[in-house]
């Protein structure tokens, strides 16, 4: 379905942005990884998919680096058709004991850096007449929840961003949705649990219980690869009039 089409994920060495990789490269896209920690490994799960990757190590909280990043894949791939701003980082703490310095980080990974990339990507979308973008909100793009200010703010905007997106380019080929996960076990999440465990003295297990039953009425994480199909399912012909959507996968979290 996407043969001849290049995506670039960002964050996408590990956890969502991967799975999402892999759902876009089984439907034939060539991928453009982005992130920290180990490539190589990355790499050759998309690679024995059968189609084109390339890697570039940009900083999302660096606009320079964004912008290195997007001419990298023009110049490696010709053109970016699919763009998931997906990078993401989490810090949780009281407002008044918030560090300035994460408080800063998660603005501009997470929200600013999607801006960054969208206006890069947008000239040859629309040159081209055909785009999709999509934003790896959160369900915290649509609720909030307690001792994670910056987060909530940074998808709120997100959320905010994605309409935007969608309006100033309704009459053309170039969609933009936003992806509302609840909790999906990747490292971001698993570091929540950690501190869970030890906070109330519980075995890894009953961590993940605790944090399912506050918000989760399914008891079950979303996984990746579910995320990776909803991605899929932007980019498809049948995607093609859903703009400025943030569609939740959230077992039932936001219907409480
Ligand atoms: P993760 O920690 O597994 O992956 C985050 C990715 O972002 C990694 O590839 C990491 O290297 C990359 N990254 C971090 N800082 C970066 C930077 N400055 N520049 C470039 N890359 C950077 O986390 P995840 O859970 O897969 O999160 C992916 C996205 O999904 C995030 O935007 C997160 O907010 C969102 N999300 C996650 C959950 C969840 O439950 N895990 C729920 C809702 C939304």
């Amino acid at each position: 379905m996407l043969q001849g089409k290049t995506a670039l994920v960002t964050g996408s060495t590990s956890g969502i942005g991967l799975g999402i990789a892999k759902a876009l490269a089984k439907q034939g896209a060539n991928i453009v990884l982005n992130g920290f920690g180990d490539a190589e490994g990355p790499k050759a799960e998309i690679a024995a998919l059968g189609v084109k990757v390339a890697y570039h190590g940009a900083d999302m909280s660096k606009a320079a680096e964004i912008e290195a990043m997007m001419k990298f894949a023009a110049d490696t791939f010709g053109r970016v058709d699919i763009l998931v701003n997906n990078a993401g980082i989490q810090h949780v703490a009281k407002i008044e004991d918030f560090p300035i310095e994460r408080w800063d980080a998660i603005i501009a990974i997470n929200l600013s850096s999607a801006f960054h990339a969208t206006r890069l990507a947008l000239p040859a979308m629309k040159a081209a007449n055909w785009g999709r973008i999509i934003n790896v909100a959160s369900i915290h793009g649509l609720v909030g929840s307690a001792e994670k200010s910056a987060y909530v703010a940074a998808k709120h905007g997100v959320v905010g961003l994605t309409k935007v997106t969608a309006l100033e380019n309704a009459t053309t080929g170039v969609t933009c949705n936003a992806i509302c996960p609840g909790w999906v076990l990747t490292p971001l999440v698993q570091k929540q649990v950690d501190a869970k465990a030890q906070a109330m003295g519980l075995s890894n297990e009953e961590a993940k219980k605790v944090l399912l039953q506050e918000k989760e009425p399914s008891m079950q994480f979303t996984t990746p690869e579910e995320l990776g199909e909803l991605a899929v399912f932007f980019c498809s012909a049948a995607g093609n009039n859903v703009r400025g959507v943030a569609w939740n996968m959230d077992g039932g979290w936001t219907a409480q």
